[in-house]
């Protein structure tokens, strides 16, 4: 038989090659930016289009190429980072493979410009797909620029495999974020589309991270630092009670280059803990310095992970680092000075505001109405409650006198609505004489013409609210509350861009923003009933969910914004309700088009049978 193995021409090797180092467009911004800090630049502009899709641009002031370097730098293998083997444990540059540049070559349409500071002119290259379209000399000064633009043009099937552009620019500034924090000495500018999103000027490690992450930052870091033999640490580690929802604000950067670590991040969660809320990340910017000897950066082509000679030392020494740090923090005086004006309300007045809206609610309320029966009376806790309800049952009687007229046209409306719910409602038809009862500020139990019904009121009130926000989103039918004076709430421009995003959808529910600035958003509305001390809360939920599962469609979008709002709204476990409350909410859940499920799927109620029970006691 004929021999039948053949070396693959360059250009689909590249292409092979390229599948690994070129994933999205994001990775194109890391390997660009890389290049130009190996360049020593020390002022870096990338631009992009499409969230890198159209267009992505690396502009340095760095040392630029010649002629033969130029045209060199697109070939396979080509660096001038390194020269032997050994020159691999005294890395001191963020590239080295060599390979870069011809992967992003052989997937692209490519344009250089380079000159050096000593050539008077420099060079103008045009590759697409690997071949050289053109090389000419032309005027350009010192330094580099490099446009990608039309990512895999020439593999159909990755184009299609992109995400959404809201996604792919999420990775591009994720990449961009951690060569900027690397690297504080150098100025950045990130464009995208033609607006500024980012303009990084040089700085110290702390004004980078607030240049990035918004002025609210600043006061949240907590200082750490440590430098023995083996190990620097330096940098900061967010204070516990801010911790986030996500885990966005992690970064560990080991000389200078960001890398991912699941066994350093369990030190900082060790050295956190007993510190955060359940669900929340501890935010950590650190900088690890250690011997260039000690590391293997070759262990992941995209170099985000890294070995260590010594992981065990490091863990001990970051996690003792950091709880000294934090320790430090907690005798300082500066927690008296941020003490919460509403820690010190009185509790009797906490609980009245607390309870103002429960009046309204009360639809079913009747003053004619039976007591209940003595056999439930039975439970000591209720008792107590339902006796000292009795001052206040008069009060009401008289203003629900003059409400009569309006009150028993609001009673129908959840009958009218029994067309739309399930066969579930029938079932469980509320008898509307028998009252309402809650357990551990958890369950309300409520009885039902088979025997009860057991709702978890946090899930039930999600499920309740989640309908009604997805209805004022898609019927565009929301009420607002004005506020008397508009509040003005920080966050990054990340952040802000995340909530411009979906700044139509938020208006929809009743949202009205005044002004946008770069670090911050004025807001002169809210969605009715929305406490104006939740809105804070609420627009970290919306964006904290929205970073977690980017929504690729408008209707997902929607979907995602009222399951989160009510998320954060509804009615929490440990809160007690009144009986009113307790019965709105029965209510108000089998008015729901789908009252079994909270918005996350899980049960909102269960039903217990008077046969179940029958059987329980034989
Ligand atoms: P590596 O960075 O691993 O060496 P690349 O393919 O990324 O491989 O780049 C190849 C070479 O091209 C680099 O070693 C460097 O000499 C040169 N080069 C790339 N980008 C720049 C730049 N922005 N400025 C100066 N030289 C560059
Ligand atoms: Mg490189």
């Amino acid at each position: 038989m004929a021999d039948i193995i053949q070396l693959l021409p360059d250009h689909v090797a590249n292409q092979i090659a390229a599948g690994e180092v070129v994933q999205r467009p994001a990775s194109v911004v890391k390997e660009l930016l890389e290049n130009a800090i190996d360049a020593k630049a020390t002022n870096i502009k990338l631009l992009v289009k499409d969230a890198g899709k159209t267009l992505i641009q690396v502009i340095d002031n760095g040392c630029g190429m010649s002629v033969t370097d130029a045209r060199l730098s697109f070939e396979r293998h080509a660096t001038s980072k390194i020269r032997s083997a050994d020159d691999l444990f005294q890395l001191n540059t963020k590239g080295f493979r060599g390979e870069a540049l011809a992967s992003i070559a052989a997937i692209a349409h490519v344009e250089l410009k380079s000159k050096q500071e000593v050539d008077d002119v420099g060079t103008h290259l045009v590759i697409e797909g690997s071949d050289v379209i053109s090389q000419e000399v032309t005027v350009t000064p010192v330094g580099t620029s490099i446009a990608v633009k039309n990512l895999f043009f020439n593999i159909p099937a990755r184009r299609n495999f992109l995400k959404s552009n809201q996604v792919e620019f999420r990775h591009i500034t994720d990449e961009f974020q951690r060569v900027a924090m690397a690297h504080p000495n150098v100025s950045f500018l990130l464009i995208h589309n033609g607006s500024e999103l980012f303009n990084l000027p040089v700085s110290n490690f702390r004004q980078r991270i607030v240049n990035i992450f918004g002025s609210k930052t600043n006061e949240r870091l907590v200082p750490v630092n440590e430098d023995t033999e083996v190990l620097k640490i330096s940098g900061f580690v967010g204070k516990p009670e801010f911790a986030k929802k996500t885990r966005g604000e992690q970064f560990f950067f080991v000389n200078n280059r960001f890398i991912k670590s699941g066994y350093l991040n369990h030190a900082i969660n060790a050295a956190f803990e007993g510190l955060l809320k359940d669900g929340t990340h501890a935010s950590y910017f650190l900088n690890l310095d250690v011997p260039p000897e000690t590391i293997d950066i070759n262990i992941h082509p995209t170099k985000t992970e890294i070995k260590f000679d010594d992981e065990h030392t490091l863990y001990a020494i970051i996690r003792s680092a950091v709880k000294h740090s934090l320790g430090q923090f907690n005798i300082a005086p500066i927690l008296d000075f941020e003490r919460d004006a509403n820690l010190d309300t009185p509790y009797g007045y906490k609980n009245k505001h607390a309870e103002t809206p429960k009046i309204e609610v009360d639809r079913t309320f009747n003053p004619f109405q039976d007591k209940p029966s003595s056999g439930t009376q039975q439970s000591a806790s209720f008792k107590s409650k339902s006796s000292g309800n009795w001052e206040g049952l008069y009060v009401d009687l008289e203003s629900k006198g003059n409400k009569k007229q309006d009150l028993s046209n609001f009673e129908d409306i959840p009958f009218e609505s029994t067309t739309k719910t399930s066969s579930l409602f029938e079932e469980s038809t509320v008898e509307k004489s028998k009252t309402t009862f809650q357990l551990h500020n958890k369950y309300v139990i409520s009885t039902i013409k088979s025997g009860m019904l057991v709702l978890d009121q946090n899930k039930a009130h999600q499920r309740v609210l989640y309908e009604n926000y997805l209805q004022q989103l898609t019927l565009k039918e929301s009420v607002s509350q004005q506020l008397l004076f508009p509040v003005l709430l920080h966050f990054s421009a990340h952040e802000i861009d995340i909530i411009k995003q979906v700044k139509g959808d938020l208006e929809h529910t009743g949202f009205i923003f005044s002004k946008f600035e770069t670090d911050a958003v004025e807001i002169s509305g809210v969605p009715i009933n929305v406490p104006e001390s939740e809105v804070n809360d609420v627009l970290e939920q919306v964006i904290s969910d929205i970073q977690n599962d980017v929504p690729d469609s408008h209707f997902s979008a929607m979907d995602l914004l009222a399951k989160s709002m009510a998320k954060s709204l509804a009615i929490k476990t440990g809160q007690l309700l009144s009986n009113s409350e307790q019965e709105h909410l029965v209510n108000s859940l089998f008015a729901c088009k789908e009252p079994n499920m909270s918005p996350n799927n899980k049960t909102t109620f269960i039903t217990l049978s008077v046969d179940e029970l029958d059987k329980k006691f034989n």
